[in-house]
């Protein structure tokens, strides 16, 4: 067993309902909504008018900025619309909306982008990459190009995060099963990049036969891959948490992965990589987890990317009655969906729904001064103060506390027996603080204009 990390919690993990369905693929849908913005960075510009007809993996929207990834087409069909459309982020965002004609032409354009993948550059995989439109998609959605770039010549430790930590969710563990040798073939790609030995394969210990499964077919095809078996413990799949289980090595406050040396790719991100290096196919499509107890039959299911999330719904046999809450994402860190409309992305991994009987709100929060979100915290917050230094509008205070180094993981509000909505709190405590400090920088160079204006007269 790896090492381990501060804090932390072990909710049930609720993985049950789904992590023995084998991945079902979707009944095509009539028509999907390619958002331009599914990563973090700069959107897309739409590269298709109204009328168009385009094919499985043809591009549809551009990247005007190195930080972006470009998006494709998932279904062949017409263009019908080029239009903001609701998000799952709650906002409209301008989309391409494509009707089915159920033909699933591939684009002609797509071929093996490389005559040896096995041979390619550094510099060939991070185009290709960015080519493919491949971000993280374990749901940070940063682009997977620019986390090749930036971390060349600087990462001595390469780790493929499959650990899955969050409850519900067996979209990972599913794909692990059912395709590890794309998996593997990823990792030997990015060992290749990075000059590497060996690339570390984290997966929690309630995915042992993932495990056994990924070093039965390492040995089989004498990758340079290793299997590390961690600790079923919430967050060990967030980046920083992932990198000490392994490495023993400490991110500081701050910083990102690369700062130790590390670089962390998600498991299906890692197929992706295989799958764009072998075969030149984007990123069209993605694995989703449909559960929780508002589900009437939980599934796997792969769905093109701007599927609506009420088909994936419906393909489950809906929602039952008394559902109060669907969920983007797991519940830990997912985020609530009110419109059935918004389509899937490529960092989306789950839909949940949840029924009456699981909420947990109170109409009183209180805090009780028992100290368990300070013991929970992996970040080694203090959630306690920093929720009072919120509400009391003290930003600075709150900034002194750290707020901004909170991941957001939600351990904290899970273990809160007053039931106080902590980590939105901290959500809105840092919008609060980049707000002011928007606000002041606006109004520094408003009065060195008009310092530079009145000298001028
Ligand atoms: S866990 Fe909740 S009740 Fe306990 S100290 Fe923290 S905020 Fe207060
Ligand atoms: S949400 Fe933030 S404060 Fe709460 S446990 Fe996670 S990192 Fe710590």
């Amino acid at each position: 067993m790896a090492q381990s990390f501060f804090g932390g919690i072990h909710p049930n993990d609720k993985k049950a309902a789904t992590n023995k369905k084998p991945i079902e693929k979707l009944p095509p849908p009539a028509r999907v909504v390619i958002p331009m913005s599914m990563h973090i960075g700069a959107p897309c510009q739409p590269c298709v008018a109204v009328g168009d007809m385009v094919t499985v993996g043809q591009r549809v929207g551009e990247p005007v900025a190195f930080v972006s990834a470009p998006v494709h087409a998932s279904v062949s069909g017409k263009v019908v619309a080029v239009e903001p459309r609701i998000h799952f982020s709650g906002v409209p965002v301008m989309s391409v909306v494509i009707e089915n004609d159920f033909n699933n032409t591939i684009c002609p354009d797509i071929h093996p982008p490389v005559e040896k993948p096995g041979e390619i550059t550094p510099e060939q995989l991070v185009e290709i990459v960015k080519n493919a439109g491949i971000v993280g998609m374990g749901g940070a959605t940063f682009p997977t190009h620019v986390k090749i770039s930036s971390g060349l010549g600087k990462v001595d430790t390469v780790i493929i995060n499959a650990s899955e930590c969050e409850p519900y969710i067996t979209s990972d563990h599913r794909f692990l099963l059912e395709y590890p040798e794309e998996v593997i073939g990823g990792a030997t790609i990015l060992a290749r990049a990075f000059g590497v030995d060996r690339v570390h394969i984290g997966v929690e210990a309630n995915k042992q036969n993932a495990a056994e499964l990924l070093r039965l077919k390492i040995e089989e095809a004498k990758a340079p891959v290793v299997v590390d078996v961690l600790h079923t413990r919430y967050p060990q799949g967030a980046e920083k948490q992932l990198c000490q289980s392994i490495t023993g090595r400490q991110v500081p406050p701050g910083a990102l992965p690369a700062a130790i040396g590390c670089a962390v790719f998600n498991t299906v991100t890692t197929a992706a990589i295989y799958r764009a290096v072998y075969t030149g196919m984007p990123v069209t499509h993605r694995v989703v987890t449909v559960s929780g107890s508002g589900v009437n039959e939980p599934k796997n299911l792969e769905c093109p990317i701007g599927t609506p999330i009420c088909e994936l719904l419906d393909a489950c046999g809906g929602v039952k009655k008394n559902t109060f809450k669907i969920l983007m994402g797991g519940p830990m860190m997912g985020h609530s969906q009110y419109d059935m409309d918004a389509p899937i992305g490529k960092g989306t991994n789950a839909i949940l729904a949840f029924c009456e009987d699981e909420e947990r709100t109170v109409e009183h929060p209180a805090c009780i001064r028992c100290g368990k979100c300070m013991s929970v915290c992996p970040m080694k917050l203090q959630p306690v103060f920093m929720y009072q230094y919120e509400r009391a509008g003290m930003l600075q205070e709150l900034e002194e506390a750290h707020v901004m180094d909170c991941m957001e993981c939600g351990a904290c509000t899970y273990i809160c027996p007053g039931r106080l909505h902590l980590v939105q709190t901290f959500r809105a405590g840092k919008q609060k603080i980049n707000n002011a400090k928007a606000a002041a920088k606006a109004a520094a160079e408003a009065a060195a204009k008009a310092a530079e204006a009145k000298k001028e007269a």
